[in-house]
């Protein structure tokens, strides 16, 4: 778990604009970098308030993870400041939380680009299974925009990768998104691709409700009886199409195995997209 010294950045060629947001370890701001060939970049600048080694180790993993990624439609590591106070300094999205992007544009969006979104974070997904990576934290909230037509896969805090001998990983305390967990994740503290699987589907019925909260009104502690009934996510609403309700389905599976992988979700997902754009044109 080392960092390539290629990310070493001079915080001189840092300059902080303005406050973005607040991150689990510290505000998180909008600023500039300028390179040594005097380009000038926008970047995302995550801070860390606490100072102590093992807060700074645990702040600087998402980085860890992030300099191993290559991908369109995931948030691309640009540095690291490593003396005090530690920075991580990230490609910009510049508009923002996918979430809050949909509820602010409710009226302005098409199915054709909501679509889209789950199609390139399937890719993102579908990548990452390839690098044997498990995210565990799926969520439109961990979605960014770059543009309108453009979604990247951010906050890889909680993102761990399987090996061989730990084909799932398992869970320490904390807290957990329950509301968008698979049933094994919640029972038994069971991550695996195929618990990626169940939350991007919850990722997708948030995009396709323009930003619903999951469960809306049953309380965390409920959501895996209702789960184990066989209650699941409804219909997200009338121009849904039924091929993608079924995907979703599908990847509610109580059975992880009977799930799809991300290959086949990013497949199904082009063909539906296809159809939607036909079915505009006739
Ligand atoms: P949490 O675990 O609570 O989600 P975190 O430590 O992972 O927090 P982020 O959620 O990644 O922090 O960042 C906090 C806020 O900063 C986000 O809500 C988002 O609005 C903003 N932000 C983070 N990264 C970027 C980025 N690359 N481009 C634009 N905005 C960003």
């Amino acid at each position: 778990d080392l960092l390539s010294s290629d990310y070493y950045i001079d915080r001189k060629q840092i300059q902080m604009i303005d406050l973005l947001g607040n991150g689990q370890f510290g505000e998180v701001y909008r600023g500039i970098l300028k390179t040594n060939q005097k380009l000038e970049v926008n970047i995302a600048i995550k801070t860390c308030k606490m100072q102590d080694a093992t807060t700074t180790e645990t702040f600087l993993d998402e980085a860890y993870v992030m300099q191993q990624f290559d991908h369109p439609h995931i948030i691309k590591l640009i540095g690291v400041c490593i003396e005090q106070p530690v920075l991580l300094i990230m490609e910009l999205s510049r508009l923002g939380e996918l979430r809050s992007y949909l509820v602010a544009n409710r009226a302005d969006f098409d199915l054709i680009t909501l679509i889209i979104y789950c199609e390139q974070l399937a890719s993102a997904l579908a990548y990452l299974e390839s690098k044997k990576f498990v995210h565990r934290d799926i969520a439109a909230r961990n979605v960014l925009v770059s543009n309108h037509e453009c979604v990247k896969l951010a906050d890889f805090g909680l993102s761990r990768r399987l090996t061989l001998e730990n084909s799932y990983y398992k869970a320490s305390k904390g807290k957990l998104p329950i509301r968008w967990m698979a049933p094994e994740s919640i029972n038994f503290r069971r991550f695996t691709h195929l618990s990626d699987v169940w939350m991007f589907a919850v990722c997708i019925w948030e995009i396709l409700t323009m930003g619903k909260k999951p469960f809306q009104s049953i309380p965390n502690a409920d959501v895996i009886d209702q789960i184990e009934k066989g209650i699941r996510l409804p219909l997200p609403s009338v121009c849904c199409p039924k091929s993608l309700y079924d995907l979703m389905n599908d990847c509610w599976s109580y059975e992880p195995t009977s799930r799809p992988n991300f290959i086949e979700i990013e497949e199904r997902l082009k063909s539906i997209l296809k159809d939607e754009k036909m079915n505009i044109r006739l």
